[in-house]
């Protein structure tokens, strides 16, 4: 483990013990929250919590992230006006000296949230299905199926894994992945993907032009 981890290591532990010691987790499927139920004060709405009852930053919003950092140092101001002895956790900010020090740092540089990891991993995902071939040997599929098991158990959004992987798993095997070739594939993809949107309640996507939009670009040329 180096430095870093550590550090890291050490902060959420902090973090978790600002916010409460034993916490009991209900997982509220439908607003793809955790409820603390132990807490003196709730949690910020949001904010989920690992498995060792950590908060889990890449399974949280930025803005929700921000809002638990700033309870937490409100929390850790106000014990330190009664023990100055407390130790304090701020989150690195780029006013840091170490931090301001490391040429070109923004808020980019920051580690990523629940969307951002969403994002870049749908573009890995939907790509895998463009570069995927048009026809798929059996070794070819027996891979990509072993690739998209071990993908839904260790996806580090741990919520976004485990219910990727009851999708998947569905009774009946109407959600197995298709993998005879590239547009089986990539249409099954779009369905995943499109699972995951009902679930957040957003708009989904028209299966018919997952190629235009993650292969060959959009018709009107506006890619070329
Ligand atoms: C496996 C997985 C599970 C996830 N589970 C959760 C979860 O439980 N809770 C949570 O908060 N977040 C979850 N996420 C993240 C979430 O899906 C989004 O990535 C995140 O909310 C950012 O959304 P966005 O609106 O920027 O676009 P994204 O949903 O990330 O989509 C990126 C782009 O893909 C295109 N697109 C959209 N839908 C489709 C589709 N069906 N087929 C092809 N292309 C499409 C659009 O052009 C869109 O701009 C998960 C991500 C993954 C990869």
């Amino acid at each position: 483990m180096n430095t870093f981890d550590s550090m890291s290591d050490k902060q959420d532990d902090q973090l978790a013990a600002r916010l409460g010691k034993k916490k009991r987790l209900a997982w509220d499927a439908s607003s793809t929250q955790k409820k603390d139920e132990d807490l003196d004060k709730p949690l910020p709405k949001g904010v989920v919590l690992d498995k060792d009852g950590k908060p889990c930053r890449l399974c949280t919003s930025v803005a929700s992230w921000r809002a638990l950092t700033k309870q937490a140092s409100s929390a850790s101001s106000s014990s330190n006006t009664s023990s100055s002895s407390s130790p304090t956790l701020s989150p690195p900010s780029l006013s840091d000296n170490n931090a301001s020090s490391i040429p070109g740092a923004n808020d980019d540089d920051c580690p990523p949230d629940v969307e951002a990891l969403g994002r870049s991993t749908w573009t890995f995902l939907h790509s895998l299905t463009a570069a995927y071939p048009p026809r798929a040997t059996s070794e070819q599929q027996l891979e990509m199926h072993s690739f998209l098991k071990l993908f839904s158990r260790l996806y580090p959004c741990w919520v976004c894994a485990d219910d990727f992987r009851a999708w998947m798993n569905q009774s009946g095997g109407r959600n197995e992945p298709r993998l005879s070739g590239r547009s089986e594939f990539g249409t099954w993809m779009c369905e995943a993907h499109n699972a995951v949107n009902r679930k957040l309640g957003k708009k989904e996507f028209d299966c018919r032009f997952w190629e235009e939009r993650w292969r060959t670009g959009w018709k009107d040329g506006r890619c070329d």
